[in-house]
């Protein structure tokens, strides 16, 4: 048996980053950016008005009081968007909006709510200083400035900003595509009736959700009976469009195994006992002219779910250019915990937080790896290392939020 770090460390050394690749701005949601992104002018690009008002002079209303307004009259209006040329002389007022250029001459605006509003001359009641409601020209980002460096991950303001700086396009690491395959001769699509020995496949379900989770795009393809010549041809047929492809069943010590059956002949993927438990069958390898990576979890729910999370989704980050998660959280457990020994568990619980900040684990009820409802129960798995068989209520447990 092979430990689960060993497992894990054989995994992320065998696949590789995406090659960067150059998408269309609205494809870049969630990719993660395989440039430096510099703007090509400064932002704002011009001096503009922070505010509805008017443009001003400042020395012109340093006297300005609620008991006593400064008038002036009003030569123009200028809108955002405007690219004439206006200009404010001594003792002139221009009526402007947000975003609107500053006039030449002017170095304040005049919130409108410190006016009477007017058109044809305005009456102001309070001084506006020297630079006031004015968004200077670079004071976002100069021209040349970095705004986004390569291995960011592109969020909706990260996106936001690639437009900000005119970029239609930008390089990426693109989402990792993940097939997703069951296989079981018991399985068949919810929504249809269940003949005796059947069960609803919900394992395609999970994983490829899982994989959109994880910021990949998971497509499912459905499931395959218990045939390896079946399998094989199912697999040739979707290894055209994978980075990846995740299977699940058909990998234990049984008959009918046909991921094992069909993979275990080619060398490139290796089945084997991880010391873990949910989910000790395991297997990884690559497949195809391109070494797709292929990892074929276990079948029970819970198994393949965990391995998910342990094996699939760190290995879908490196592919993303992503650094490793490190987001576990030191709770109590509140009930006393068995695992057996040899073996590392992850025990469904869910984690709470006392109301002095204290984070709890409570194990759900139903811990076996077929028990896919205490899963989605749920929110956290505790870890509990090999060598503990036995942990008293209130010891510190290393906790997997999921
Ligand atoms: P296997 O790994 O193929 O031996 O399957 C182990 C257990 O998981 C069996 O009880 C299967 O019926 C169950 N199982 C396998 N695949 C799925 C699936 N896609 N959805 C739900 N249960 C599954
Ligand atoms: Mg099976």
């Amino acid at each position: 048996m092979r430990s689960v770090d060993e497992h894990l460390a054989e995994i992320l050394a065998t696949v590789r980053t995406l090659a960067p690749l150059e998408v269309e701005l609205e494809r870049s949601l969630g990719t993660t950016l395989a440039e430096d992104v510099t703007t090509p002018v400064e932002l704002p690009p011009f001096d503009n008005s922070a505010m509805d008002g008017y443009a001003v002079r400042s020395e012109d209303v340093r006297r300005a009081a609620q008991e006593s307004p400064v008038t002036l009259p009003v030569i123009d209006d200028v809108a955002a968007g405007d690219g004439a040329l206006y200009a404010v002389g001594p003792g002139h007022a221009v009526r402007i909006m947000t975003g609107a250029p500053m006039p030449a001459g002017a170095d304040a605006v005049v919130p409108v709510e410190w006016t009477d509003g007017g058109k044809t001359s305005v009456a102001i009641t309070r001084p506006a200083p020297a630079g006031h409601a004015i968004r200077r020209a670079g004071e976002d980002v100069h021209k040349g400035e970095v705004v986004l460096r390569a291995g960011m991950h592109i969020g909706a303001a990260q996106l936001g900003i690639l437009a900000g700086v005119g970029r239609r396009r930008a390089l990426v690491r693109p989402r990792p595509r993940v097939v997703v395959l069951s296989t079981g001769a018991e399985l068949v699509e919810p929504g249809s009736m269940l003949g005796a020995g059947q069960i609803w496949d919900s394992n395609s379900f999970t994983l490829t959700a899982a994989v959109r989770e994880a910021g990949a795009d998971g497509f499912r393809a459905g499931v395959v009976p218990d045939d390896a010549a079946v399998f094989l041809d199912q697999l040739d047929a979707q290894l055209v469009r994978a980075d990846a492809v995740i299977t699940s069943g058909g990998v234990s010590m049984g008959a009918y195994e046909p991921v094992k059956e069909a993979l275990g002949p080619l060398g490139t993927v290796g089945f084997q006992r991880v010391a873990m438990q949910p989910g000790m069958p395991q297997g990884f390898g690559v497949v195809g002219d391109d070494e797709v990576p292929i990892f074929a979890l276990p079948g029970n729910p819970v198994s393949s779910f965990v391995s998910f999370v342990l094996f699939v989704r760190p290995a879908l980050r490196k592919m993303q250019g992503l650094p490793p998660e490190t987001a576990t959280v030191r709770a109590t457990t509140a009930t006393a915990l068995r695992s057996p020994p040899g073996k590392r568990s992850f025990l469904r619980a869910t984690l709470a937080w006392s109301p002095d900040g204290a984070a709890v684990a409570s194990p759900v009820r139903g811990q076996g790896s077929h028990q896919l409802a205490a899963l989605a129960a749920a929110n956290a798995l505790v870890v509990v290392p090999e060598d503990v068989t036995d942990l008293p209520e209130g010891a510190a447990v290393e906790v997997i939020p999921l």
